[in-house]
């Protein structure tokens, strides 16, 4: 993901696609991402709690909060200090809205995506961005903007609070304006207001250019650094990884995740994973407990040593004595040689017991004998052969409940429970499922050798507002499935991911208007039939165009007792329309009933012709 060129780690540009000049006058209308494209990025989900921009977790925020916030700021820190807060959170924004348009529009002209962040900005209500021209030449480095920002959100609190005064005051929309632009570009593009509704201009006008044609930048870089307030930036800086750079340990994938319940369950990792504690991951089927057991072993001493997994729920019973501690030859019918078993080939590094409520209680009282002495016997071997082994167990049942039951040792139960650990649903962490999306696409790609043009706005929605029983690995699948499903450079849509899984909540996009309304992409079968089909599927239950047809004329001839001309009439039809249509339906109830089962029993007493 990231590009060593870029200035900063997360702004790699897409160069294969990027056309290295042009200019405002080369916009065409209705280019790729218009605005409605753009307003279909922006999407609630009510019941659930959250508003989306694409992938992004977006805030709805009273601007007199915000106002309100940076007031207490600057009374706190000082103006300097507070500009360069929110310089740098504006930049943040900008850089995501940038890599948001490079990721979903990658082959759009260069000028539209220049002015999607106009539009973007717009959008998020900060300002009304007005572009009075904008040219670019990304081989020579070029870059000069000029626009005008109207009733800026940030200019109205700052006045609210502080009245009119010397200096420009939309901190926030400059930031996000240098990191829409230089997330784009590729080089650092310094915005600055020449004139700003806070020192009493009519509206904002902002003049963009790079940091080497304005030459002198070392203040407007200074708002930029968060650590060192008058140190310019270090260009070139060795990017740090992205969250969602899965970059492989030497244990295989790792788990991907930014949210609060997944950091917590990271954090208490890293406590744990030094220390020679046992730990017991408990969640649902599908959390990735086995991956957070490796993470665990990779981050302890022992990484060097092996790891071990064995999922109790996989062996029999009566077998899982020997493959937990080994056989000695002529131990039992078939042990024609001896063998170590998981515990014996963990020596020095970890074993993980998975499904650890369904082991047998005679298998319980061996494994506690074995954590106690530190030492196993072989199956038919009187030898004690001393394993130093760390134990890491996983369960998705409550071993609280199953020690109640009388199914699970208490006293192995506390032996195990020394360090729990537990691991959320990803209905409970939806906020990493565009990572998680994203890592797994990537994955695949190259499982695959596949380029598939990402998913469809539609299918991403489906994606945030699906319950994932099965969680990430459900997932995962459903990501390969998709992939599997769609063709190269085809993006991954609904019918390539969900076949029969339900999708429940509503979701909401903005309409036409600009409202609320329910959005239309649900799949098939899950959407509200529109107002006539619905009545008239009340009305009949195996409605059908045919049925609704024939009854049209059968009532039509009633009413006109027999008229055909006059039933025609009610119907908006000529005579010959008529009769052509009453005809046909005699027809089919005299050959065959099954094909119309409602006409024709209505029109199987005729009337007379009229003729
Ligand atoms: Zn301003």
């Amino acid at each position: 993901m990231n590009n060593p060129h870029s200035l900063f780690p997360d702004l790699a540009v897409r160069e294969e696609h990027f056309s290295p000049r042009g200019d405002s006058t080369q916009l065409v209308e209705g280019n790729s991402p218009t605005l409605a494209e753009l307003t279909e990025c922006l999407f609630f989900s009510p019941v659930d709690g959250r508003i989306w921009l694409n992938d992004q977790r977006m805030l709805l925020l009273h601007s007199s909060s915000f106002g309100a916030l940076r007031r207490e700021i600057i009374e706190r820190q000082g103006l300097e200090q507070t500009r360069g807060l929110f310089t740098r959170t504006g930049y943040l924004s900008g850089a995501r809205d940038a890599r948001l348009i490079r990721e979903r529009w990658p082959d759009a002209d260069a000028a539209a995506i220049f002015s999607a962040g106009t539009r973007l900005h717009t959008l998020e209500g900060m300002t009304k961005v007005e572009p009075l021209h904008f040219k670019f030449d990304a081989d020579s480095g070029f870059y000069e903007g000029e626009f005008l920002w109207h009733h800026s959100c940030e200019a109205d609190e700052h006045i609210a609070a502080y009245g009119i005064g010397q200096d420009p005051v939309c901190w926030t929309e400059l930031g996000y304006a240098i990191g829409y632009v230089s997330g784009l570009f590729g080089r650092l593009v310094i915005f600055r207001e020449t004139e700003c509704r806070g020192m009493g201009h009519e509206t904002c006008r902002v003049v963009g250019k790079t940091a080497e044609q304005w030459g002198n930048v070392e203040q407007d870089l200074s708002y930029l650094t968060a650590s060192a307030p008058h140190a310019p930036l270090r260009p070139r800086q060795a990017p740090a990884p992205a969250p969602e750079d899965d970059g492989e340990l030497p244990g295989g994938p790792k788990p991907i995740g930014a949210s609060a319940a997944f950091n917590a369950a990271t954090l208490a990792l890293q406590r744990v994973a030094p220390t020679p504690a046992t730990v017991l991951f408990s969640g649902e089927s599908g959390v990735g407990k086995e991956l957070f057991a490796r993470q665990l072993h990779q981050h302890s001493p022992r990484h060097l040593a092996p790891f071990v997994a064995l999922n109790c729920a996989a062996i029999p019973d009566n077998l899982i004595e020997a493959e937990l501690f080994g056989v000695e030859r002529g131990a039992y019918t078939g042990a024609t040689h001896s063998r170590p078993g998981r515990f014996e080939r963990a020596h020095g590094g970890t074993l993980f017991l998975d499904e650890i409520a369904s082991l047998s209680l005679p298998g319980q009282g061996k494994l506690l004998r074995a954590l106690q002495e530190r030492e196993i016997e072989r199956v038919g071997g009187g030898q004690p052969i001393k394993v130093d082994v760390r134990v890491v167990a996983a369960t998705n049942v409550d071993l609280r409940k199953a020690v109640a039951a009388g199914d699970f040792r208490e006293d192995l139960f506390y032996r195990l429970n020394v360090f729990p650990i537990t691991l959320p649903p990803l209905r409970e962490r939806r906020d990493d499922i565009p990572l998680l999306i994203n890592a797994f696409l990537r994955r695949f790609c190259q499982d695959y050798a596949r380029k598939p043009a990402g998913l469809t706005m539609r299918a991403l929605k489906a994606m945030l507002r699906y319950d994932f029983p099965g969680n990430v690995r459900e997932l995962q699948n459903l990501v390969e499935r998709g992939l599997i499903a769609s063709e190269d450079g085809q993006a991954i849509d609904l019918v390539h991911l969900f076949r029969n899984e339900p999708i429940p909540q509503e979701l909401y996009s903005l309409d036409d208007n600009g409202s609320l309304a329910a959005s239309d992409q649900s799949p098939a079968g899950t959407q509200p039939r529109p107002a006539l089909l619905e009545t008239l599927t009340r009305l009949e239950q195996d409605f059908s165009i045919e049925g609704l047809e024939s009854r049209l004329i059968e009532e039509a001839l009633q009413h006109s007792a027999g008229n055909l001309a006059a039933a025609a009439r009610l119907l908006g039809l000529s005579r010959a329309q008529f009769a052509y249509r009453l005809k046909k339906y005699q027809q089919a109830s005299a050959c065959d009933a099954v094909i119309t089962p409602h006409a024709p029993a209505a029109l199987r007493v005729l009337p007379k012709s009229d003729g």
